[in-house]
């Protein structure tokens, strides 16, 4: 659950203090009335500072900023954006919303984009490919960078449910042209609702600053109602609540990434001499956010087992069967006709997911609890 297991005092106090300093909830103008406080501001400045990009933009959303940063792209009607089929169904939406086709890949043991199959689905059509790194586990993003560099594609990362993991020394989300990341209620921080683009190409920065507030191009010569228009935007702005939550849990980043790594790494352990078991590919082990462990039963007909006796002794599982209906494509019937590939299942990635278990892992799990599920992986 992430960050959400830490609200408390740090919070109330950073919500509390917007208002007493006059409670100007909007991230821009009324700067003669705000006092200096520019929650939103400041927590992108030290958001980008984390996580090592020159800029970074605060959003309404992952989902706004998955889409904000397609619009950023240029990315619109007659385009086709790669994706993963595997992911949370707001990748796709976004891909939608900005009027293009998503073209869904599947995915490899990683559980996350098969980089042949990204390169398999390249048309004269394809205008940007998002990796996604699902549960927390960065992508193959060495092979993923290579296959769209030579096809002159820009790399979108969704790290919405990755934020603070990390491939091969650099943070997921900064392996491409553009990043996003989520901090709704059950990401790995939150803001309630709210998400981030992070980018190092100033062009792709103002772009994604223009579209997510109606076209402004936030001149500081002139009044907000006086601001020139940069394009055609929509309102996707966060606000300073949300700002002021995301500064104090950002500081709390590190302490639940290493707590989940901690947990994960336990629990792995005293499961790995198992024989029947085999865990999901992890292309950078040390980057992993420790958020979920993942691993693959031989058949579907195991895994359901399995569950169910999680499930009995109150262990939740993450994937089977209850959360595939948002997270995998070969489910989203009412796409039809939208996607691509259109009707046909994505053997792969169903193979993959039916057959796997997946255990969440929480900041705070005691010895107990800890026991508990390998215990019950054991059984
Ligand atoms: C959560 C999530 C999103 C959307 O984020 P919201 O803040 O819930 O809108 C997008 N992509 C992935 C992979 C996610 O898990």
């Amino acid at each position: 659950m992430g960050g959400s297991e830490l609200i408390g005092k740090e919070e109330e106090q950073a919500l509390v203090e917007i208002i007493e300093r006059g409670g100007i909830l909007l991230r821009y103008g009324f700067d003669e009335k705000r006092r200096n406080v520019f929650k939103v501001a400041e927590f992108e400045k030290k958001f980008a500072e984390y996580i090592g990009t020159k800029y970074a933009l605060a959003v309404s959303s992952g989902s706004a900023a998955v889409r904000v940063a397609l619009a950023a792209l240029g990315i619109g009607p007659g385009d086709e954006v790669i994706t993963q089929g595997f992911t949370f169904v707001a990748t796709v939406e976004a891909i939608l919303e900005s009027g293009a086709t998503p073209v869904i890949a599947e995915v490899d043991k990683s559980l996350n984009l098969d980089p042949e199959d990204f390169r398999a689905k390249i048309t004269s059509r394809t205008k940007a490919v998002i990796p996604v790194h699902m549960l927390g586990a960065p992508a193959r993003m060495d092979e993923i960078t290579e296959i769209a560099r030579e096809h002159g594609l820009p790399v979108l990362e969704d790290s919405c449910q990755a934020c603070g993991s990390s491939y091969k020394g650099k943070k997921t989300g900064t392996l491409g042209a553009i990043g996003c990341y989520s901090f709704d209620y059950v990401k790995t921080i939150t803001t309630g609702e709210g998400g981030m683009v992070v980018t190092d190409d100033e062009d792709l920065y103002l772009r994604a600053s223009y579209y997510h507030d109606h076209g402004h191009e936030h001149r500081t010569d002139v009044p907000r109602g006086k601001d020139s228009k940069g394009m055609i935007g929509f309102n996707y702005r966060m606000n300073e609540l949300q700002g002021a939550l995301g500064i104090v849990q950002l500081g709390r980043l590190d302490y639940v990434l290493s707590q989940q790594r901690k947990n994960k790494k336990q629990i792995k352990d005293g499961i790995s001499s198992r024989k029947d078991i085999e865990f999901r590919y992890l292309p950078d082990e040390e980057g992993d956010g420790g958020d979920t462990l993942i691993f693959f039963l031989e058949n579907s007909e195991k895994a359901q087992e399995l569950e169910k006796i999680l499930t009995e002794k109150g262990i939740g599982t993450k994937i089977l069967p209850s959360a595939m209906d948002w997270h995998y494509a070969g489910r989203w019937h009412h796409m039809k006709g939208k996607i691509k590939p259109d009707g046909e299942p994505l053997e792969k990635t169903g193979e993959l997911l039916n057959r796997a278990i997946a255990i969440p892992i929480s900041v705070y799990m005691t010895q107990k609890e800890i026991q508990k599920i390998i215990d019950a992986i054991a059984k």
